[in-house]
């Protein structure tokens, strides 16, 4: 039988299922989806309830230092989460009891994982994959919360129990502390197999899969996870795998924005972005996107769209491969706490053709270099996050012979990003100008095709931020507040 296997995947985040009643709204949102019958079949992949990862490595610290009591405290506390929430979703007995021995099971197997966690630590053996296979209960709970929610809900819809993603054999670092969970890297066909296997025979039966983001299995067969934050990339790796339409990211905010909105009060909604943009935007600051979601879905063309979970009628913000065809800037955002590190030949003559040795040195020391700002015969100068300047700089002076290293700490960048920025020669003048007015000095600057970049001290980096945003993207239009009639005469009277 030919059947359609055109998907989209949509991805809840843990605060969307961070309660029962979230879950009732995710499962409507589901539902919703599904009587769209013009939008794709839904595949869905689920976050871990909010806080439940770090309650998950926080009993994977106790048990590795011992700390036993602890960690039971902490396991009784998880099961009183997930016990409450299903409680909330499921009101019919018989269906209920059914949920309840499952996530019983589920955490028969965490305390069993549990176990061989503390095995491992007792032993002296690296503890990083018994770690991830105590991390990877959050999202395996979830599911069957979120399948129960929308079964609730009238709809079909299994868990997927299975992990979907097949990653590489993380290396171990011993230097990492207790409670840290691997980043695995995803091998594509060998998921694009498991993906095969695991969620078309249940689209083609139009039984929604709830499948956990997140989490993988490694080739060697340990579970593991993409890293912490990861289920937004998990979301977009496996929607790469199944040729999927549009990844939609379910979250607590409306979309992306021109600027953060705790520091901008006019930030606008964009309804559109190129992938270019928004990787430049997660890069100077934003934290809408995790940097790495895009990687497998942009070569392919797959739009992502962020919406609000708790505002459905939102459509949100698409990143694709347009953004929105317009001069100017589309969104400003900053990137704090930077140093700018100098390295000058001292006799005004040398050529930098130790610059690959300076990022050598600089990456040597764990700081690849923010941005890279300007370079002359005998200088060159780039931005490393300011935690990480010291070390950089006792390594380059340690190793470049006849340079002379300086560094300027309390730094911000300030991005100026739109795909048409520089090719509108206005653009760039309109940014300095704003600062120029606010008394802003620029300490220097970089530009690419996607926009500028203008690097402040820190301490004016909000101020250059909201006046950048005023002249480049939304004027603020002081609000005039007219009296009705009725309300002047009853002044005049008072
Ligand atoms: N639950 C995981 C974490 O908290 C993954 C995610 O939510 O993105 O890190
Ligand atoms: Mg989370």
């Amino acid at each position: 039988m030919e059947y359609d296997c055109t998907v989209n995947v949509l991805k809840f985040g843990g605060t969307s299922v961070g309660n029962g009643a979230r879950i009732a709204q995710v499962a409507s949102i589901i539902v919703q989806t599904l009587q769209e019958n013009t939008t794709p079949f839904p595949v869905v992949v689920v976050s871990a309830m909010s806080g439940v990862t770090d309650q998950l490595l926080r009993i994977a610290r106790h048990t590795c230092l011992g700390e036993h009591e602890a960690a039971s405290q902490e396991q009784h506390a998880l099961r009183h989460k997930h016990i409450e929430a299903a409680e909330t979703l499921v009101p019919e007995s018989e269906r209920r009891a059914e949920l309840l021995r499952d996530l019983d099971q589920a955490f028969t197997s965490l305390a069993q994982a549990i176990v061989e966690l503390r095995q491992a630590a007792e032993r002296n053996q690296d503890v990083a994959l018994p770690t991830a296979a105590v991390a990877a209960w959050g999202e395996r709970l979830s599911i069957r919360l979120v399948a129960a929610a929308v079964r609730e809900a009238g709809a079909s819809a299994e868990a997927v129990r299975e992990e979907i993603i097949v990653t590489s054999h993380p290396q171990s670092d011993p230097a990492q502390p207790f409670g840290i969970v691997v980043g695995a890297d995803p091998l594509a066909s060998e998921t694009r197999a498991n993906a095969d296997r695991l969620i078309k025979p249940l689209v083609a039966r139009r039984v929604v899969p709830i499948a956990p983001g997140f989490i993988g299995r490694t080739i060697t067969g340990f579970a593991t996870t993409l890293g912490r934050n990861g289920s937004d990339y998990s979301a977009t790796v496996i929607g790469a795998a199944l040729d999927c339409t549009e990844v939609t990211i379910y979250t607590d905010v409306d979309g992306v924005l021109t600027a953060d909105p705790r520091l901008v009060s006019n930030a606008r909604l964009l309804a559109q972005l190129s992938y270019a943009e928004a990787a430049r935007l997660s890069w100077f600051g934003a934290k809408v996107l995790h940097p790495r979601t895009l990687i497998p879905i942009a070569p392919r063309n797959i739009p992502v769209r962020v919406r609000n979970t708790f505002r459905p009628h939102i459509r949100g913000t698409v990143v694709g491969p347009v953004g929105r065809s317009q001069s100017g800037a589309t969104a400003i955002t900053t990137r704090r706490k930077l140093a700018l590190i100098t390295v000058e030949s001292v006799d005004m003559f040398g050529a930098p053709e130790n610059a690959s040795q300076v990022f050598a040195l600089a990456a040597g020391a764990g700081a690849a270099p923010v941005a890279i700002c300007s370079s002359s015969g005998h200088h060159l100068s780039f931005l490393v996050e300011e935690q990480a300047a010291d070390s950089v700089i006792a390594l380059l002076r340690h190793d470049l012979d006849n340079w002379k290293v300086c560094c300027r700490r309390g730094l911000a960048a300030c991005a100026c990003i739109g795909s048409g920025f520089t090719a509108d020669p206005m653009s760039p003048a309109r940014a300095t100008t704003a600062l120029a007015h606010e008394r802003i000095p620029v300490v220097t600057q970089g530009a690419s095709e996607q926009g500028i970049t203008l690097i402040v001290e820190d301490r004016d980096s909000e101020r250059a931020l909201r006046c950048l945003h005023r002249d480049l993207i939304a004027p603020v239009i002081p609000l005039v507040r007219h009296e009705a009639p009725g309300q002047k005469k009853k002044r005049l009277e008072a």
